[in-house]
């Protein structure tokens, strides 16, 4: 072969190379500025080179980066600490990204049934349009032919059902089910808020069977549904939780937090991880804490959340050969295409709006958390521009 591009093609990259970013916008290198609702795919919360996460960051590289897991440091346990108050969790073990923190959480409920004598319950239900990471569990759990083609044979132990379902999971649940594991808010596959009642259903079903319940809040977790985790929309709680993409605002972290009793099979020895917890990372993460429980900051997503979904709204009115729908929650909200969402995301591009696709043919908006009023009416005309050019040639 006598062309390979050095940078594995395993993504189809847009062709820009982007070199700085403020707040709510990035910069290519030609020195266009874009509006970015799509921030790493969720990850940067509070805008690109938040004064505080970045004081943070530079505080701590001149102080300390690594030790490894085999020496405590003050700034890890006080994340920890910050995230079992805020949560149902007494127990957290940091990872560096979210398919990490997910690998954790399906060992750690493993590991709970060998610990309490039954080995055999070792499967898990996952949801079919799931989307957990690209590690070989992460697939296994997808099953879906675009992720786990050619890399067979797949780890054994997952079962899909329906979201949204309740009698398909009770189908799929046999004496070896170990526990349930699902998006509260699916993200990759498209944005989709549950049906009311369907996480209680689920808990439910959990505790019936001896089940453990855990909550994958990658990406609508860290304040994107307009609550610091989704899952608080609907009042359950799980009892392993992975996270990330926000948690660090871009700066690589992710974490699996746990009660005590679903981690008691996670013992000394048992999981590691080189870089998980580094000082960098987890002074990061507290400098995002410290934005996102700042009080009032919540309810400000919440309210913007209300006024972008009745954009997205009006826009499916204006559009109607463009969009059909919209749908999610808080920040969290995307359009159901009529086109094909690639060509809608491009048109967006050609309007300098970055947005991304998901599944069920959507465009799915991330904003950054502390968008402006006035951000949302620039993307929400971008849009019109963008469906008004896609329109006249449906
Ligand atoms: C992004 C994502 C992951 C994987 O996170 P990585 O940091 O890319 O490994 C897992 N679960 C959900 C819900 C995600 O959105």
């Amino acid at each position: 072969m006598s062309y390979f591009p050095v940078l594995m093609p395993v993504y189809n990259r847009v062709d820009l190379h982007m070199e700085r970013g403020e707040g709510a916008y990035v910069f290519d290198d030609k020195g266009n500025r874009y509006l970015d609702f799509l921030v790493g795919v969720g990850v940067v919360s509070l805008g690109h080179c938040h004064p505080h996460v970045v004081e943070a960051l530079k505080k701590q590289a001149e102080a300390l980066w690594t030790v490894s897991n085999l020496f405590k440091t003050h700034s890890g346990e006080r994340l920890a600490q910050r995230l079992v108050d805020l949560t149902f969790a007494d127990t957290v073990f940091f990872q560096n990204s979210g398919v990490e923190a997910w690998e954790c959480g399906i060992k750690t409920m493993r590991k709970y049934f060998s610990a309490t004598g039954k080995p055999e319950r070792y499967r898990v239900v996952t949801f079919k349009g799931n989307f957990h990471g690209r590690t070989m569990t992460a697939i296994a759990a997808s099953k879906s032919d675009k992720m786990v083609g050619g890399f067979g044979p797949l780890i054994d132990g997952f079962d899909l059902a329906e979201f949204g379902d309740i009698e398909s999971v009770r189908a799929v649940v046999t004496d070896e089910t170990a526990g349930i594991a699902i998006e509260p808010i699916v993200g990759e596959g498209g944005f989709k808020v549950p049906p009311a009642g369907f996480l209680r259903q689920i808990r439910e079903l959990c505790d019936e069977k001896g089940m453990l319940l855990m909550f994958d809040e990658v990406q609508c977790g860290m304040g994107r549904s307009g609550k610091l985790f989704a899952h608080e929309w609907d009042g359950v709680v799980p009892d392993i939780m992975c996270i990330a993409k926000a948690l660090g605002n871009g700066f690589p972290i992710g974490a699996c937090l746990a009660t005590a009793k679903a981690a008691q099979g996670m013992t000394k020895g048992t999981h590691g991880s080189t870089y998980g917890g580094n000082p960098l990372a987890t002074e990061v993460g507290n400098a995002v804490l410290d934005i996102m429980t700042t009080p009032g900051f919540l309810e400000e997503v919440r309210r913007k959340g209300d006024v972008w979904g009745k954009r997205l709204e009006d826009l499916v009115k204006a559009h109607p050969k463009v969009f059909s729908s919209a749908r999610g929650r808080g920040l969290m909200r995307g359009l159901v295409c009529v086109p094909p969402n690639g060509s809608v995301s491009a048109a967006l591009r050609d309007e300098k709006l970055l947005a991304i696709e998901a599944g069920e043919n959507v465009v799915r908006f991330l904003p950054p958390l502390v968008v402006t009023d006035e951000q949302l009416d620039e993307a929400a005309e971008a849009i019109d521009r963008a469906a008004k050019k896609l329109g006249a040639v449906a």
